[in-house]
């Protein structure tokens, strides 16, 4: 059966794709498995020359690239090319990473003992349809710079841009087979992928539920994972902060992407002090987010990705939200920003919506907000807003997640590690900390004896 993709701000088809079954699946994997001896064999400078060479082949094609991403998941295409940017960060980063992912000599009595980074093989990458292209290069980059070779499984609803990828990484010169796409439904190709006895390890990207499924699946093989899950992080305003920064800001923290962002600090945690206050210049901030076109420059949040999810969010919003956004007219699967007031324990302050709404709860004092932030299974991202810098460092050290930001909401970086605290998922993404991830250590002893 053919797939079609369709733009979410039309509801129209805009391509038309077949499906890879089992079958594709094992033939992807044999293919990868074949490419893996010469791949691990390449020179590390060479293998750097080849992920700069895509990288700045990204660079050339980033207008092009963006244009697909907001197409294809309804994003803005001033946010997409910031997307399309961090791609080629990515593969910058990890391409000087590659000689700079050292072993290590230890002091050992009789000889001399060493320790390698080993590639692990095979490796499969599932990824979502947030961040089509971004979570591709987060966990291609790293694969790749350590020798492994790869097959690629882009979510169905989003999968243009894994697939024009592709072809950019032939066109650096990376062996065909070291990088196989598939496009097929993750009940399918993404759980023999999950099962295969020829991958080695999973890198997958999506909800805390199918995680669960890849956890299960990878213990028949004992293969790696690394998980990167759901979230519901906290943003957390103290009565000191810069009020009038932190409710300008906060908007954006929830409903970029249209609040599709594991990262969204959907729950606004904010001192009763302040509480009113705060409130007030929220309201009036997220009434300047402009939603809108993808296509026009000037838009800051597109549609949802699908009318499925469009129901699933619908069914989060109580009647009477503190505030409703306008959206366009017409087709396509938009949702205005809404913000809710909440108690901690309410439905949603605890799932993950991801869509457009954000929990406003307010808290008494530091204990209270470090409570409620960790009252969560999730434990991803969030935020801290204070004047006083010793509090800023208590709480970021009690906040039980594995990303966070003080006085920002920006914590994603190609150079920064990423990933999540309890049922977020563990492992971690970019930065130095994905070289582990994607290779194994071997520790070798030579004696020196005579
Ligand atoms: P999923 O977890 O279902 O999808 C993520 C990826 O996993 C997709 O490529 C999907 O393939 C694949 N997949 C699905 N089932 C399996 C399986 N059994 N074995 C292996 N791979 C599989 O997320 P959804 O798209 O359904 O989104 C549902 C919810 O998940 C969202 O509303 C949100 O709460 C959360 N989510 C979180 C993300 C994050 O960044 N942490 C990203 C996306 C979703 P395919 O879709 O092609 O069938």
């Amino acid at each position: 059966m053919s797939l079609v993709v369709v733009n979410p701000a039309t509801a129209e088809p805009i391509a038309e794709l077949e499906r890879a079954g089992v079958e594709e699946t094992d033939a992807a994997v044999a293919s990868a498995k074949a490419a893996y001896p010469a791949w691990r064999a390449v020179s590390p400078q060479d293998r750097a020359r080849l992920l700069r060479r895509l990288a700045a082949l990204v660079e050339e094609h980033a207008e092009e690239l963006a244009r697909i991403e907001s197409q294809n998941v309804g994003k803005p295409i001033a946010g997409a090319r910031g997307e399309v940017g961090m791609v080629a960060q990515v593969f910058h980063f990890y391409a000087g990473a590659i000689d700079k992912h050292y072993g290590e000599t230890i002091p050992v009595a009789g000889g001399v003992d060493v320790t390698f980074r080993e590639p692990l093989g095979v490796v499969g990458l599932i990824v979502p349809w947030n961040f089509p292209l971004n979570i591709a290069s987060w966990k291609l980059g790293p694969a790749l710079a350590c020798g492994n070779t790869v097959v690629l499984k882009p979510a169905e609803l989003t999968p243009l841009s894994a697939l024009r990828l592709a072809e950019l990484i032939l066109e650096a010169g990376i062996p065909e087979g070291v990088v196989n796409v598939l496009v097929g439904k993750g009940s399918v190709v993404g759980q023999r992928l999950v099962e295969h006895p020829d991958v080695a390890k999973i890198g997958f990207t999506g909800s805390t539920e199918v995680g669960r499924s890849v956890m299960e699946g990878a213990a028949g093989t004992i293969k790696r994972v690394t998980l990167e899950l759901g979230g519901k992080s906290a943003n957390v305003v103290f009565a000191d902060a810069d009020l009038e920064r932190a409710a300008a800001a906060a908007p954006y923290a929830v409903f970029d992407n249209a609040g599709q962002d594991c990262c969204a600090r959907s729950r606004i945690l904010v001192q009763r002090g302040a509480y009113d206050r705060f409130a007030e210049l929220l309201v009036a901030a997220t009434g300047n987010v402009r939603v809108g076109d993808p296509a026009d420059e000037a838009t800051e949040m597109g549609p949802l990705i699908s009318a499925a999810h469009r129901e699933t969010v619908a069914g989060f919003v109580p009647d009477e939200p503190l505030f409703r956004g306008d959206v366009p007219d017409g087709p396509g699967f938009w949702f205005p920003c809404t913000l809710v007031e909440a108690a901690p324990a309410d439905r949603i302050a605890q799932e993950e919506v991801f869509g457009p709404v954000a929990a406003l709860i307010p808290f008494d004092d530091e204990a209270d907000a470090v409570r409620i932030a960790n009252d969560s299974p999730y434990g991803l991202s969030g935020s801290i807003w204070t004047r006083d810098g010793a509090r800023a460092l208590r709480v970021a050290r009690a906040v039980e997640t594995g990303v966070l930001s003080v006085n920002s909401n920006s914590s994603v970086r190609a150079h920064t590690p990423f990933g999540g605290m309890k049922q977020s998922g563990f492992g971690r993404e970019l930065g130095m900390e994905a070289m582990n991830g994607y290779s194994e250590v071997k520790n070798v002893f030579i004696s020196t004896e005579v």
